[in-house]
């Protein structure tokens, strides 16, 4: 016997200084029963209940299983047959004192989450009735088929792109209008049909909505934009390079949807543009002309709204350069319009994926935008490349508590999609300065996931300050008024990394809530 064993014997024997009511008579039966199955069946779940029992009876009654009519000799022996019984030869003592009280307090961290998951960050799979409802009134109102429903072509013919529309599919603030309507005289917005429903209707600050909708912040914002740096990065047409290994192609500037978040903010959306043959042949030449170059990146905008024939043609003459051993996609495609994951396209990344490993990266930043429709895409995707990966943006009112972080990685890792970064909100861009979170919360929600979630659901926090900075507290140098100091690991340079006050993030009264709630 171990000593956990001899713990609980000692703690079942010792006599109580004063008994609280005797057990009832439904206790004493159960007692019973549980006795007899220990000893007859080769199992050892009746002995741990025994355990257990006398255990719980010890602890509230004050009654030991003598008290009880149990002697000792016949519980050692149950104990040595559990013993017996287990392949690992777990004991009793180790089992009921240790093991299950462990794991009960494992439960108990969880508890909180399990019980709040569903109302504070449903997934678009559990909001599908609502989403399909919202769908049809949509189709409606829009005029569309079913069949342009379900096609790419269909989902962009119908992309809301003005304020009129979507307020006919969404019932907004009048404020809300009037503002959209001065941002879009210089921010464009783009919504698939699918992606706008979606968005909760009625739902202050949606997830979705926020992502999607500008909001007066977008002009009003105080700072000024600092552009990418495109001459620093960019050594040739269309290519950028942080990093010896990897080159990012630029192959288009067009999304099917335009995100109020987007980075490239600056390039992307302005006018519609897929590059000519020359400009991708100039980026080819320099890949192939540079040995070092060993994973390529083709983004935009996003790659999947490059034509199948095109998107066949560059993976060839990529997968045709020797020292290329690997390439990625990046696309938000099968999140905003998965229509667009036709059969030809899959087979065309399958085919490059048997050349050498592709990767298609994509960016979810909320459960609510995983859908039947879009788990689909992705198990789809995932059966034809080499893994599915998400770089998520932690965003304000978005994904930025943990229990939203942590169902959103729960569910795309249920949804065949490897959780691989989250960026911390760009301080470049005054337009979405409403929308950015402070370092230490990030820090806190990527930390709370350690122990608590399958480890390969846990994503790596990142700033983006002239390459990708890891935001953990050890490559935090120090703080200097209102910005970080962080240090770039490849070489050692320390970088100045603005954060943003606590009480700006808690302040509630944002973008949509803004025009609703009083002042
Ligand atoms: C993000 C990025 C990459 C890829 O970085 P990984 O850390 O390998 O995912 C490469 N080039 C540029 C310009 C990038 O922005
Ligand atoms: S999908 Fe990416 S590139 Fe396109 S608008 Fe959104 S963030 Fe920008």
């Amino acid at each position: 016997m171990d000593e956990f064993t001899r713990d609980l014997f000692r703690e079942l024997f010792t006599p109580a200084g004063e008994k609280a009511g005797a057990p009832g008579q439904e206790e004493v039966q159960a007692i019973k029963d549980l006795l007899k199955a220990a000893g007859e069946q080769d199992l050892t779940q009746p002995i741990v209940d025994l355990f257990a029992m006398l255990r719980r009876i010890r602890r509230e009654k004050g009654y030991t299983p003598a008290d009880l009519g149990i002697e000792e000799p016949d519980l050692m022996a149950l104990a040595e047959k559990h013993q017996e019984l287990d392949e690992h030869r777990v004991t009793i003592g180790g089992r009921v004192l240790r093991a299950l009280s462990i794991v009960q307090e494992a439960n108990e961290r969880a508890m909180d989450y399990m019980r709040r998951h569903p109302r504070e960050a449903p997934s678009g799979v559990e909001l599908w009735n609502s989403i399909r409802e919202h769908q049809e009134r949509i189709k409606k109102v829009l005029g569309m088929q079913q069949e342009d429903w379900d096609s790419f072509a269909g989902q962009l013919r119908y992309a809301i792109e003005s304020v009129a529309t979507l307020s006919s599919l969404l019932d907004l603030p009048e404020k809300a209008v009037a503002d959209i309507q001065r941002v879009t005289g210089q921010y464009r917005m783009r919504l698939t049909p699918y992606y706008t429903s979606l968005i909760m209707p009625g739902v202050l600050n949606d997830p979705v909505l926020l992502q999607s909708v500008p909001t007066g912040e977008m002009v009003d914002n105080v700072g000024e934009e600092i552009p990418p740096v495109a001459a620093d990065h960019s050594p040739a047409r269309l290519i950028d390079q942080f990093y010896p290994r990897v080159a990012t192609i630029k192959a288009t500037n067009m999304c099917a949807m335009y995100c109020t978040h987007c980075l490239r903010i600056a390039h992307i959306g302005k006018k519609d543009r897929i590059y000519s043959k020359n400009a991708y042949r100039e980026a080819l030449d320099y890949i192939r002309n540079n040995p070092g170059i060993r994973d390529v990146l083709v983004t935009g905008g996003d790659a999947f709204v490059l034509p199948n024939d095109l998107l066949r043609w560059l993976l060839e003459e990529l997968d045709g350069i020797e020292h290329v051993r690997l390439k990625r996609l990046g696309s938000r495609i099968p999140v905003t319009t998965p229509q667009r994951m036709d059969s030809e396209l899959l087979d065309i990344l399958e085919q490059s994926n048997d050349r050498k490993p592709l990767r298609v990266v994509t960016q979810i930043n909320t459960a609510q935008e995983i859908t039947p429709i879009s788990r689909e895409a992705f198990k789809q995707i995932s059966r034809r490349v080499s893994a599915v990966l998400n770089q998520a943006v932690l965003l304000r009112g978005i994904n930025d508590t943990p229990v939203k972080m942590w169902k959103l990685c729960e569910t795309i890792q249920e949804s065949h999609v490897r959780p691989y970064y989250v960026f911390n909100c760009s301080y470049r861009n005054p337009q979405f300065a409403h929308l950015r979170v402070p370092v230490t919360v990030g820090q806190d929600i990527i930390e709370s996931m350690y122990g608590n979630i399958s480890g390969d659901a846990i994503p790596r926090y990142i700033a983006t300050a002239g390459g990708k900075i890891p935001l953990h507290r050890s490559n935090v140098q120090r703080r200097e008024n209102g910005h970080l100091v962080l240090k770039k690991p490849w070489s050692g340079e320390e970088v100045k990394y603005p954060d943003v006050a606590e009480e700006d993030h808690a302040d509630q009264r944002f973008a949509f809530a803004k025009y609703t709630m009083p002042e």
